[in-house]
């Protein structure tokens, strides 16, 4: 089954990148839900964070690197921001490619629904 985030890797699928390095990529999301909603992936497919095996130790280190540099460059750090990541039907993960949403601009509630 195609995975519409290994395709926005391989530039199949235009997206609006924000950072990209050899193992990451972040790109704003289609469908924002606050004013800065960018969506951090490893490039390699790995279907959630259940999968971060120990060997992927390094590539979990990128990625909150990858977070850290967006939300610097976004302006995010002085008021605060929001890093989600879906797992599962229950979490809501609608795309099986693990990612992780950083989300800023506005106040956050929380629960989240
Ligand atoms: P999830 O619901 O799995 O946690 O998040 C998937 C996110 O990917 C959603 O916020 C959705 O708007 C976003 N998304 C789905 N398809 C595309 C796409 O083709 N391009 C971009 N930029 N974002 C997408
Ligand atoms: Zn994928």
């Amino acid at each position: 089954m195609t995975c519409i985030f290994c395709e926005i890797v391989k530039k199949n699928i235009p997206s609006q990148i924000v950072y990209e390095t050899d193992q990451v990529l972040a790109f704003k999301d289609i469908a924002p839900v606050a004013p800065v909603h960018i969506v951090v992936i490893p490039k390699k497919h790995l279907k959630s964070v259940m999968e971060f095996d120990p060997e992927e130790g390094m590539l979990t280190v990128l990625l909150m690197r990858a977070i850290r540099e967006i939300a610097s460059a976004q302006q995010l750090p002085e008021n605060g921001f929001r890093v989600v990541t879906n797992v599962g039907s229950h979490g809501g993960q609608s795309v099986h490619h693990v990612h992780f949403h950083i989300l800023g601009g506005r106040p956050m509630t929380w629960p989240p629904g």
